[in-house]
C-alpha cells in the first residue's frame, strides 16, 4: 500500500480522535475523571468492531479492551502481544478543546500558532524543528496541547488494524488491546484493566516523543504523606506547652539533601521531592515524592524518611508524628525476565529494519508500562514522533507518525 494513503489514514484518524475532547481532571476521584474520556472509548469499540475485533468491552473505568484473534498462525507458538493507550489529554491549565492545523512542507520559519497572542513555534526555541524541513507538521492554534500524548497512539494502534484487515495476507500472533482514561492523573486507568481478559505475553505503549525514542527504563516511585500534630496554647502562657507541628515540619525537611532533589538531579538520579505543606497551629501536612530508577537506592529513601519520622517522633515526644508512604509504580526494567525480554528484542529489531536509530532514554518518569511492570507484564514504550509533550507548542511530523505506525505494524505482524 501506498505510503500517502497510510498517511492519509492516520492523519483522519488522529484529527478525529483530538476533536473528541477528554482532558482528564485531577480533582474529580471517579474514574474515568471526565465525560469525553468515555466518548472516546465508544466511539472507539464501534470502530473496533467495524475492524473485526472480539471481546469488545468497556468496564465501569471506562478501561475499552479488545481482542483481535490470530491468524495464519499457530496460536501457541506466537507471542500475545498488547497495546496499552491512554484516552486523557492533560491539564496543564490550557483549553480542553484542540484545533489543530497542519503546517503544509515546512520550510524551517517561525510558525505562528496564535497571532492575537502571539504565540509562536520557531526554531530558534524548538531546535528539532530543523530535521522536519519539507515535511508536513500537525501544530496547534496555540490555545491546548495537541494530544499527540496519547492520541497519535491511539490512531497509531487503530490504523494498524486496519492496515492489516486491508491486507489478509498479514499474519500475526493474538492482539490484545486496552485503551485507559487518567493516565496524566496518576496512571489511574491502567490499574482498572481487567487483568483476567488481558492475558498477554508482554505489551507495549506508544508515549514518548521524537522519532526513535525508546524507553524500557523508568522510575520507581512512591508518594507519602507526613502527619503532625501538634499542641496549641495561648503564646501569654505557652512555655514548655506549645508544639508547633510548622516547626517539626521544617525539622524533616532540613534532614533532606538538598543536592537529591528535582531541581539538582537528571539522569539516573533519583530525589524526594516535597510538593505540598499545610498547617494550623495543631495540623500539619507534608506531601513528598520519592523517585529512583535503582530499586535499592529507593528502598533507602523511604528507610530514611521512616527513620527521620521516628527521630523526631522521639525528640517531639508530645507531638503525634505519622509516615505513609505508598508506591504507585516501578521501574519496568525490574520485570524483564528471560521469558518476556522478546519485547524488547522485537522492539529493537522492528527500529533495525525500519532503520530508526533507537534514542534509548531512562525517564525520569513513569509510563502506563511502570504500573503493568508491578503486575509483571513488561511493557516498553517506544516514540509518537511528536515533541513539546504537555504544552502548546507540541507538534508531530507526519514522517515520524508514519514510522511510529510502521514500527507498530512490524511488531504486530509475524
Ligand atoms: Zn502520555
Amino acid at each position: 500500500m501506498e505510503e500517502k494513503i497510510i498517511k492519509d489514514k492516520l492523519l483522519e484518524n488522529f484529527l478525529k480522535y483530538v476533536s473528541i475532547s477528554s482532558q482528564s481532571n485531577e480533582e474529580n476521584k471517579d474514574i474515568p475523571s471526565s465525560k469525553g474520556q468515555l466518548v472516546l472509548a465508544k466511539k472507539l469499540a464501534k470502530e473496533l468492531e467495524e475492524l473485526g475485533a472480539n471481546n469488545i468491552r468497556i468496564n465501569e473505568y471506562g478501561v475499552l479492551q479488545a481482542v483481535i484473534e490470530a491468524k495464519g498462525v499457530d496460536e501457541k507458538k506466537a507471542p500475545k502481544i498488547g497495546w496499552v493507550c491512554h484516552l486523557d489529554t492533560v491539564d496543564v491549565g490550557l483549553s480542553p478543546d484542540i484545533n489543530p492545523r497542519i503546517e503544509k512542507s515546512y520550510d524551517g520559519t517561525d510558525i505562528v500558532l496564535d497571532s492575537s497572542e502571539n504565540i509562536v513555534l520557531s526554531p530558534n526555541e524548538e531546535k528539532s524543528l530543523a530535521n522536519y524541513l519539507g515535511d508536513d507538521l500537525i501544530v496547534t492554534d496555540g490555545k491546548s496541547v495537541l494530544g499527540a500524548d496519547n492520541k497519535a497512539a491511539i490512531a497509531n494502534v487503530i490504523t494498524a488494524l486496519w492496515y492489516i484487515r486491508e491486507n489478509p495476507s498479514i499474519k500475526h500472533g493474538k492482539i490484545y488491546l486496552a485503551f485507559v482514561p487518567d493516565e496524566e492523573i496518576g496512571l489511574r486507568g491502567v490499574r482498572k484493566i481487567d487483568f483476567d481478559n488481558f492475558d498477554v505475553d508482554f505489551a507495549y505503549t506508544i508515549d514518548c516523543c521524537g522519532l526513535g525514542e525508546l524507553v524500557y527504563e523508568t522510575f520507581n516511585a512512591a508518594s507519602g504523606n507526613l502527619k503532625i500534630k501538634g499542641l496549641s496554647a495561648h503564646p501569654m502562657s505557652s512555655k514548655n506547652k506549645l508544639v508547633n507541628p510548622i516547626m517539626i515540619a521544617h525539622d524533616f525537611i532540613s534532614m533532606l539533601d538538598r543536592s537529591k532533589m528535582p531541581e539538582h538531579t537528571e539522569g539516573r538520579e533519583g530525589y524526594i521531592w516535597i510538593t505540598d505543606i499545610k498547617s494550623d497551629v495543631i495540623n500539619c501536612e507534608v506531601k513528598f515524592n520519592i523517585r529512583d530508577h535503582d530499586k535499592k537506592k529507593f528502598l533507602n529513601k523511604k528507610a530514611y524518611l521512616m527513620k527521620i519520622t521516628d527521630l523526631l517522633s522521639e525528640r517531639y515526644n508530645k507531638a503525634k508524628i505519622e509516615i505513609e508512604i505508598e508506591d504507585t509504580y516501578a521501574n519496568i526494567l525490574d520485570s524483564v525476565n528471560e521469558d518476556n525480554y522478546l519485547a524488547i528484542e522485537k522492539l529493537k529489531k522492528a527500529f533495525e529494519k525500519l532503520a530508526i536509530r533507537p534514542k534509548i532514554i531512562p525517564m525520569r518518569g513513569g509510563t502506563d508500562g511502570s504500573y503493568l511492570s508491578t503486575r509483571n507484564i513488561l511493557t516498553p514504550n517506544y516514540f509518537t514522533g511528536a515533541h513539546n509533550f504537555h504544552s502548546n507548542k507540541e507538534f508531530i511530523p507526519m514522517d515520524s507518525f508514519y514510522k511510529s505506525f510502521l514500527v507498530t505494524l512490524e511488531l504486530m505482524s509475524i
